[in-house]
């Protein structure tokens, strides 16, 4: 199911980490009845809401309780992430700003990180040497499962490395948001109501 793994990128001691599939991510999909969906700066690149409302829609369909974790700063302006998802017609209710998701992650089944970086990391809870040391985040390594989508192991825009692409919990998930959120509706698709 998984290939073969994958090293992050200018590090001395390389650590890899395993991709997974979009079939991979379905399974983890079918019997979750609360994810979060953390969008950031590369869902904007990847132009993915759109996609993203499709996932939303077929997981709202299936009963699943879909949220948006919304940072003041992921994206590269303030509001970013809301004029995005507005754009794709996502219901402004399932918006919820940091300081009030923060307390649903460890109910969440599914944390799923579309092209977010910097504001996921925990090293901004842990890790006194880290230049992001202090930054409030949003906690998504304390749900359940954590899905991230992106395309390497490449650092965000404060080029700091982030521990949670090597938790047991997290599934990495490699590739362009667009395609890759499409290949996941496709699977869900698939699933039995
Ligand atoms: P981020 O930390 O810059 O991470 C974005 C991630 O998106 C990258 O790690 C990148 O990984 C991935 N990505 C890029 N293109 C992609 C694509 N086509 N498909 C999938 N993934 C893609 O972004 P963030 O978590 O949103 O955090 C925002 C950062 O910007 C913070 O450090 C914040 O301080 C800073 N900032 C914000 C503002 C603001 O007003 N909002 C202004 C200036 C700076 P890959 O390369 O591996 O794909």
């Amino acid at each position: 199911m998984s290939a073969p793994p994958v090293a992050a990128a200018g590090q001395v001691e390389a650590r890899t980490v395993i991709r997974y599939t979009p079939e991979d991510a379905k399974l983890m999909l079918e019997n979750a009845s609360s994810v979060i969906i953390i969008p950031g700066y590369g869902m904007a690149v990847a132009q993915a809401q759109h996609k993203i409302r499709e996932l939303f829609d077929v997981l709202t369909k299936r009963g699943v309780d879909v949220k948006f974790a919304i940072h003041p700063v992921a994206g590269r302006m303030p509001g970013h992430m809301n004029v995005l998802l507005a754009e794709a017609d996502i219901p402004y209710d399932k918006l919820i700003e940091m300081d009030e998701i923060n307390s649903e992650f460890a109910q969440a089944d599914v944390a799923l990180v579309v092209g977010a970086n910097d504001v996921t990391n925990p090293a901004a809870r842990t890790d006194k040497t880290s230049p992001i040391y202090g930054m409030p985040i949003l906690d998504v390594d304390k749900a359940r499962t954590v899905m991230v989508i992106k395309r390497s192991l490449n650092p965000g825009f404060a080029g700091v490395d982030n521990e949670l692409y090597y938790m047991q919990k997290t599934l990495m998930l490699f590739g362009d948001a667009k395609s890759f959120v499409s290949e996941m509706v496709k699977e869900v698709q698939t699933l039995a109501a």
